[in-house]
């Protein structure tokens, strides 16, 4: 089922076509309304008339985190103020926080790429979804919260936290669709399987899980699926493109769609910035064809995928990406090896015996990097002999060596030892990284 059938299945040319008007006009609104936008074509000597069709985007300079930091809160705005309607912000980990501001038609094309991802899931006005993503400047919350909305779904919006709330009105009221980080869950699940008044059989009508915020894996799917009898499904997005539901998968999940109508991709190498070739891996970048408020043009995401441009047999011609590896900077440097905590993630639950949760300390001693990491075992298997737990732990390292080509020091933990996340989860400490 499609939400907007005519733009989910236009033919790649007639799309293409459509791509060109929009990104003509962007150019030309954003050349006009926002000084970064003038600088940097006039830097690099490229006037709006050269921007013909979407063949030309090439031409355009990229747009990086840093530039939003320096034109902070709202000096890349497109719009003027008295059209926001509503802002937003990313977590701002490592400075100043980005802060993206959305004009009503903003807040109406985020609500229909959520709506698309949603009916492809499945999801229609017959459904209770949970928004557990938090609400506030995350956009997960209200981003979720509109799109269900606009597909005609009942919304239950208990943001994220106070878990055995959420598990009580999602009994009462009967979810079957949750929308949450793959992290919180995991942890819902954990919290459901260990509430003797919940049985997931009897008592929960869940359908469908809507993950994503963060990056997650196929073996994560499988133990979300199986613990809370759903099919689990991707959404994609980040606040600078507008927020969750920039794409999302169809029912075959062999891939995430992206809504390209308004959001228009690119893969690069990170380090030539040059287009890498068709299938190939590198850095997602997006030119937004459709925002007013805060516009961004070849904004490179940092984010690791690859893109995969053959139709897909849900009939819709949108672009699919690979999974997301994780970001450039959650990639670890440990002695000159590189490891994505994704990885890790998928080892580990290749083994009956862990839960999903872990956490990886690295730090360098005597100039050398140090690895560990602590895994859970679940509850059912604690129990068992010395020898069993180090037969488990060798398999873990053995699979971990061949598949990272490094070997990590693993520590066995008690079961929910490892902080739980009720929103994006926290896996790594580099502690090199404190003491620069
Ligand atoms: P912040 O940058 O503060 O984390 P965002 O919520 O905008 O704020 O985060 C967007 C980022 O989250 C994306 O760039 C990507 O790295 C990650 N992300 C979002 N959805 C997914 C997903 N489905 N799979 C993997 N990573 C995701
Ligand atoms: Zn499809």
């Amino acid at each position: 089922m499609y939400f907007n059938e005519r733009i989910e299945t236009m033919e790649r040319l007639q799309l293409r076509q459509l791509q060109s008007e929009r990104l003509v006009k962007l150019v030309k609104y954003t050349y006009d309304n926002v000084k970064f936008y003038r600088e940097r074509m006039d830097e690099a000597g490229v006037k709006p008339e050269d921007i013909k069709s979407i063949d030309d985007i090439s031409k355009l300079p990229f747009m990086k985190k840093q530039d939003l930091r320096d034109y902070y809160p709202t000096d890349t705005f497109a719009a003027p103020m008295k059209d926001i309607v509503r802002f937003h912000a990313s977590s701002g980990t490592t400075g100043k926080p980005i802060v993206a501001g959305y004009t009503q038609h903003d807040l109406d094309c985020w609500s229909e790429g959520v709506a698309r991802c949603l009916t492809a899931y499945g999801v229609t006005k017959e459904d209770v979804v949970q928004v557990s993503y938090g609400y506030g400047l995350f956009t997960g919350g209200l981003g979720a919260h509109d799109g269900a909305q606009k597909v005609g779904a009942a919304v239950l919006p208990t943001s994220s936290g106070n878990t055995s709330k959420q598990i009580l009105l999602m009994k009462d009221l009967k979810t079957t669709a949750l929308c949450c980080t793959p992290s919180y869950a995991l942890f819902l699940a954990e919290s459901i399987e260990n509430d003797p008044n919940t049985d997931v059989e009897k008592d929960l009508h869940l359908r469908v899980g809507i993950f994503g915020a963060e990056p997650w894996t196929e073996n994560m799917r499988k133990e979300l699926e199986n613990k809370l009898h759903i099919k689990a499904y991707d959404i994609y997005g980040l606040t600078e493109v507008s927020g969750p539901g920039v794409g999302g998968e169809c029912e075959y999940q062999d891939g995430t769609h992206l809504w390209e109508d308004m959001f228009f991709p690119e893969i690069i190498d990170p380090v030539t910035l040059q287009p890498v070739e068709p299938g190939q891996e590198g850095e997602l970048v997006f030119t937004t064809l459709t925002k007013e408020g805060m516009p961004v043009v070849r904004y490179r995401t940092r984010d690791l995928t690859h893109l995969i441009y053959d139709k897909c047999r849900c009939g819709r011609t949108m672009v699919r990406m690979g999974r997301i590896l994780g970001r450039s900077d959650d990639m670890l440097i440990i002695r000159g090896v590189n490891v994505f905590p994704s990885t890790i993630e998928s080892c580990i639950l290749e083994l009956p015996e862990f839960t999903g949760q872990y956490f990886v300390t690295v730090d360098r001693v005597n100039n050398v990097d140090t690895f560990d990491i602590e895994v859970e075992l679940r509850p059912e298997f604690y129990g068992e002999s010395m020898d069993k737990l180090l037969h488990i732990k060798d398999r873990l390292v053995g699979r971990l060596v061949s598949v990272l080509g490094i070997k990590p020091v693993v520590h066995i933990v008690e079961p929910n030892s490892i902080e739980r996340s009720m929103g994006k989860a926290k896996h790594v400490l580099d502690k090199r990284k404190l003491s620069n």
